[in-house]
């Protein structure tokens, strides 16, 4: 956890489209619950930065240095969904707070809350943290289009200098560029331990296609293996010790080890293909608990696991830099203009948003009340609309009076 004063400046982007009302609402549950935990003791003094659409329109700048100024320099910060421009050299502002923070983990925790309606049989065994590395991969955004002469050259540069003869590209081939490092790697696999040492967790799980990409996507289960080791030899259990006792001596003896390694508080620091492990996480969830995985996995694996307990209106997220304390945390949905402004959006996934940020901060008292308030709405059936239309006699909340109940 970072330390904080007591009385801490956190920057906030409200956001856009369903933004304002998602945040209005929260503050007043975050504020309720901070000032009930701590008697009065303890207050955020929120501080409003621009970013998007709203941005855009007060200053004519969608991501104004101040805001990154003060992302910088205040450490934590929480953010609405934003627009992203069309045109005007900006892929994206999510993608563009992250690299200039060089925020490398995106940390999703996907858990159920009981009400709410899910499409498998025992949404109770999901109890799963992902660590998705959030620089590097095939989403760096090293791409040729098809067609142009960097295409050309590439497919050039392949055929000539690397001797890449076995495969004929057709000329109408675009290209992407797949980069995978070691310190990538280890500091991604460093931060998924560490959340479950300190978690008290018991596994920590590679996900990865090394079987097809050998040496991006293998190295990466292969170099986290070997930090797990390395940095962490008596306190992980890793898999490919398992394999070693199977062969030498026999698959009984393999499982005594783990059992005993179990049994002795070990984190078991395993390996599955990412194929294998969407169907396993509908199959048998409880084998799962924090997860460590490349960009692209990444993506797929977080959607899936949120669909699984509720969806995007639910599901929270941060982005991380671990090194620098550097966090920004944020709904993970998008500005929903369909239902903005009509006071029916969900509030949830900024609220549970902030009580990941009440962890990194260590003001754990006040982000259990508000998980147990939204607990026990939703084990009363009591909903957005969102999930409420899922559920047998579920009762439809506005955004306003669900918050309402969740600050009492
Ligand atoms: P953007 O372009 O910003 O990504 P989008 O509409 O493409 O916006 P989302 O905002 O993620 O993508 O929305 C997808 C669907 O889910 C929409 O129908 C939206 O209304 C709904 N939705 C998203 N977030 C919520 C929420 N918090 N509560 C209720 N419904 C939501
Ligand atoms: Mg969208």
């Amino acid at each position: 956890t970072l330390n904080v004063p007591d009385n801490p400046v956190i920057p906030f982007i409200e956001g856009d489209g369903v933004g304002k009302e998602i945040w209005k609402n929260a503050q007043s549950v975050i504020d309720k619950a901070i000032e009930k935990a701590y008697a009065g003791k303890r207050k955020i003094e929120w501080k409003e930065v621009l970013a998007g659409e709203k941005s855009f329109n007060e200053n004519g700048s969608w991501l104004p240095e101040e805001t990154m100024n003060a992302f910088r320099e205040y450490l934590v910060g929480i953010k609405g969904p934003l627009t992203t421009p069309v045109g005007g050299g900006i892929r994206s502002l999510n993608v563009a707070l992250r690299q200039d923070l060089d925020l490398y983990v995106c940390l999703r925790p996907v858990r159920w809350f009981k009400g709410v309606v899910s499409p498998i049989k025992t949404p109770e065994k999901v109890n799963m943290t992902i660590f998705r590395e959030n620089t590097e991969d095939i989403y760096a955004g090293i791409e040729w289009m098809q067609g142009t002469p960097e295409a050309a050259k590439f497919l050039e540069f392949l055929q000539e200098e690397m001797g890449v003869k076995k495969v004929r590209f057709p000329e109408t081939s675009s290209f992407g560029v797949k980069p995978v490092s070691v310190e990538g790697t280890e500091r991604l696999v460093h931060a998924a331990i560490e959340y479950a040492l300190v978690n008290n967790l018991p596994s920590v799980t590679i996900v990865h296609k090394g079987n097809i990409m050998k040496f991006t996507e293998g190295g990466f289960k292969n170099w986290g293996y070997d930090l797990a080791e390395r940095e962490y030899g008596d306190k992980v259990f890793i898999w490919p010790q398992w394999e070693k006792i199977k062969n030498e001596q026999g698959e009984a003896e393999a499982n005594a080890a783990l059992k005993k390694a179990q049994s002795e508080g070990k984190i078991v620091v395993k390996d599955v293909i990412a194929d294998a492990f969407l169907q396993n996480t509908l199959l048998k969830p409880a084998e799962y608990s924090v997860i460590a995985t490349l960009n692209l996995n990444g993506d797929y694996v977080s959607d899936q696991l949120a669909a699984m307990v509720g969806g995007i209106g639910i599901a929270p997220g941060a982005n991380i830099n671990y090194k620098t304390g550097h966090a920004i945390f944020e709904a993970t949905h998008g500005t929903a203009p369909d239902i903005a402004g009509k006071d029916t959006v969900n509030p949830s996934s900024l609220l549970l948003s902030a009580v990941m940020l009440l962890e990194y901060i260590g003001w754990n008292e006040a982000g259990e009340l508000i998980t147990n308030a939204l607990e026990k709405l939703y084990g009363e059936g009591k909903a957005t609309h969102d999930l409420a239309r899922f559920m047998e006699n579920g009762t439809s909340l506005s955004t306003s009076q669900f918050s309402q109940i969740l600050a009492e």
